[in-house]
């Protein structure tokens, strides 16, 4: 691209315009999130290589590249692009501000998973560079921020005597040849005993036929004891 002094001055006439079109859109992003990007400054530049970007020292403020953003350059963007730019920036802006939940901080970094989480409030798209087009697309934001928080220390005690319970089942207790009770079929002999990965199954011969149970739901037959 050529830019040339006409050029410059095409654009700098698309400035009142552009501004009044990213301060409503952001006034629209501002009742969504209960923020106030819409009134912050916004400037313009002429750089050929950022599209657009928002700095939080010596006050927050947006900036955008009218060689991109500007109607009057060879192959202007749509606004559904220009839209997606503005989103990406406001979503800066988010995490620069909001609270942002701890399980969704998991992955740092300038488009990491806090700033991903602002792009899934607002419906941007979650990549760090622009292309055209992305704005368009849908993105499936509960499987980009998947990721779990850690366990609460309660969940992870439960989870321990869970699997030592598992463990435990799957311990066999019994003997081919052992007497069993059961509350159903009543009195049975064990025949056969498989041992799988958390349980033990049994086959017991009872008064009515053959029975595959599980050896958590029996009771041993204790011999003298009844
Ligand atoms: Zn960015």
């Amino acid at each position: 691209m050529i830019i040339n002094e006409t050029l410059y001055r095409e654009l700098s006439k698309e400035i009142p315009e552009l501004e009044r079109e990213i301060r409503q859109f952001y006034k629209t992003l501002d009742q969504k999130t209960g923020l106030h990007g819409s009134t912050l400054p916004i400037t313009f530049g002429y750089e050929t290589d950022v599209v657009g970007s928002f700095t939080r020292s010596d006050g927050s403020c947006f900036h955008f590249s009218l060689l991109f953003l500007g109607s009057c350059v060879p192959n202007p963007l749509s606004i559904s692009d220009r839209k997606d730019l503005y989103k990406h920036e406001y979503a800066h802006y988010m995490e620069a501000t909001m609270h942002i939940p701890v399980e969704y901080r998991f992955r740092p970094g300038l488009h990491g998973s806090a700033w991903q989480y602002c792009c899934s409030l607002i419906g941007a798209a979650p990549t760090p560079y622009f292309e055209p087009g992305k704005g368009d697309k849908t993105y499936d934001y509960d499987r980009l921020l998947k990721k779990k928080p850690p366990l609460h220390p309660s969940a992870a005690a439960y989870r321990a005597t869970q699997e030592r319970k598992n463990k435990d089942n799957s311990t066999v207790k019994f003997q081919i040849g052992d007497t069993i009770s059961h509350p159903k079929y009543g009195e049975g002999t064990i025949q056969d005993i498989k041992p799988l990965s958390s349980s033990v199954r049994l086959s017991v011969l009872f008064r009515d036929g053959l029975h595959t149970l599980d050896q958590t739901w029996l009771i041993r037959y204790q011999h003298g004891l009844h």
